[in-house]
C-alpha cells in the first residue's frame, strides 16, 4: 500500500454508514429548520385566517415562500400551488389536465423511463379509457424526440417528461422537447424532481408548461412539494382534485402546511444560492468514483456520461451482484436503482427500458452525492470497495 492510499484508508469518516442516496432524499438543512420552527409554535395560525394577526403571520410565510419557490424555477408567484410532494403534483397534473380538457378521446405522451409517479398515474389513466404512448430511450437513456413527432396526433393532449432520471441522472432533452410540444399545441409537463437544487431550471426558457418538485430532495422537509401551472401563453386549468375551502386558488383545498411551505422556500433560496458551487466539488467526488470503478474494470457506467446530473453515478456491476454488494458493504448506503416493493427485488424498469439485461440491471447500483458528502467519505468508500473487490478476485481464482 503507497502511502497515501494507507491515510486515506485510515481516515474514518465522522459517520457510519456513509449516507450515498440523496436523490432518495437529502437531510433538511439547519437553516431551513430555523426558519420553519417558529410556525409550529408561536406563529401557529391558518394561513386561511383573514381576521387576525395569528392568520395575517402565517399568510405573509406563505406568501414569501411563494415568491422564493417561483423564483427559484423562473416563474411568477401566482404560478405555485404547493401540495403534498412531488407524487401529489404528478396525480394533479396529469388527471387533472385529461379531466379539463377531456376530448372525445384524450391521447397522453410519456417516455418508458418516467418516475412510477408518472407511469403508475399513467396506467391508472389508461384504465380510465386515455390513450397512453409510451416513447422508448436509447442505452444512454435518451428519448428520440423524432418518435414524439410521430406520436403526436390531433388527440394528443400533453407530453410528459421528466428533467432528469432520478436512476441514472441522465437530463432528458428538455429545451427541444418544450420547443417541439409549444409548435405542435400540446402542454409539456415536466417532473423537475430531481433535477431542482441540481441544475438550474427555467420553466419559461424551456417552454415548460407543468411542472412539479420536492422540497425533500433539495433540503427541504418532507411532505412539501409544488406544482408550476403557467398561467398565460398558455394559460393552464388542470380540474381540481381535492375540493373543500378554495385554497391555493381553487386548484387545491385544504389548510396550508405552513411550516413546510416556509422550509421548502428557503430551500429554493439556498440550492439557488450554493447549487453550482456544489456541483463543482460533487463532480470531483464523482470523477473520484468513476476513475476506481472503470480503472479497475470493476463496473461500467449506465445511462449518457455526458448529459447527467453532476452527483449521480449509476454503474454496472462486474462479477458481482447488487445485492451481494449491498449485503457485504454496509458502511456504505447506497440504492439499487429498483423500488423494492414488498419482499421482491424488482429489476429497474429505467435500466430494462435502457436495453440493460435483467442480470445487468440486477447488478447495477446508484451512488447519489449531495450538500454534505465529505472527501474522507469518498475515500472511505473507495478503499472499502477496494477490499470487497479483493475478496471477488479471490474467491474467482
Ligand atoms: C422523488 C421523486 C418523485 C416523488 O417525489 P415525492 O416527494 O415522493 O412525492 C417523483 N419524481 C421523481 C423524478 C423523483 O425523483
Amino acid at each position: 500500500m503507497i502511502a497515501a492510499e494507507r491515510d486515506a484508508a485510515s481516515v474514518q469518516p465522522a459517520r457510519l454508514p456513509v449516507y450515498f442516496d440523496y436523490n432518495s432524499t437529502t437531510p433538511v438543512d439547519p437553516a431551513v429548520l430555523e426558519c420553519m420552527l417558529p410556525y409550529f409554535t408561536t406563529e401557529f395560525g391558518n394561513a386561511s385566517s383573514k381576521t387576525h394577526a395569528f392568520g395575517w403571520k402565517a399568510d405573509e410565510a406563505v406568501d414569501y415562500a411563494r415568491q422564493q419557490t417561483a423564483e427559484f424555477i423562473g416563474a411568477e408567484k401566482d404560478e405555485i400551488i404547493f401540495t403534498s410532494g412531488a407524487t401529489e403534483a404528478v396525480n394533479m397534473a396529469l388527471k387533472g389536465v385529461v379531466e379539463a380538457y377531456r376530448g372525445r378521446q384524450p391521447h397522453i405522451i410519456t417516455v418508458q423511463t418516467e418516475h412510477k409517479a408518472v407511469l403508475d398515474t399513467c396506467s391508472w389513466l389508461e384504465q380510465q379509457g386515455v390513450q397512453i404512448s409510451y416513447l422508448s430511450v436509447n442505452r444512454q437513456g435518451l428519448p428520440d424526440l423524432t418518435e414524439l413527432e410521430k406520436e403526436i396526433s390531433a388527440e394528443t393532449l400533453m407530453f410528459a417528461m421528466m428533467y432528469a432520471n432520478n436512476e441514472t441522472g441522465v437530463i432528458q432533452p428538455v429545451e427541444e422537447a418544450g420547443a417541439l410540444c409549444r409548435e405542435r399545441g400540446i402542454f409539456f409537463f415536466c417532473d423537475a424532481t430531481q433535477a431542482a437544487g441540481k441544475i438550474r431550471l427555467h420553466v419559461k426558457q424551456n417552454k415548460i408548461d407543468l411542472a412539479c418538485f420536492s422540497a425533500h430532495k433539495f433540503y427541504g422537509p418532507k411532505g412539501i412539494g409544488a406544482l408550476y401551472i403557467s398561467r398565460k401563453n398558455p394559460r393552464v386549468r388542470p380540474a381540481a382534485l381535492l375540493h373543500g375551502g378554495s385554497h391555493e386558488n381553487n386548484f387545491r383545498s385544504g389548510t396550508l402546511n405552513v411550516p413546510g411551505i416556509a422550509g421548502m422556500g428557503k430551500a429554493c433560496e439556498l440550492a439557488a444560492a450554493t447549487f453550482q458551487h456544489q456541483a463543482d466539488s460533487i463532480l470531483k467526488f464523482r470523477f473520484a468514483l468513476e476513475q476506481f470503478f472503470c480503472e479497475n474494470n470493476f463496473a461500467s457506467i449506465n445511462g449518457s456520461v455526458a448529459s447527467r446530473l453532476p452527483n449521480t453515478l449509476n454503474i454496472c456491476l462486474a462479477g458481482t451482484d447488487s445485492a451481494t454488494f449491498i449485503k457485504s458493504i454496509p458502511e456504505i448506503a447506497v440504492a439499487t436503482g429498483s423500488a423494492c416493493t414488498s419482499a421482491s427485488l424488482q429489476p429497474s424498469h429505467v435500466l430494462r427500458a435502457m436495453g440493460l439485461t435483467e442480470k445487468e440491471a440486477a447488478s447495477s447500483i446508484r451512488f447519489s452525492m449531495g450538500r454534505y458528502t465529505r472527501p474522507e467519505e469518498i475515500n472511505f468508500a473507495i478503499s472499502r470497495m477496494k477490499k470487497f473487490f479483493a475478496g471477488i478476485v479471490q474467491h474467482h481464482t
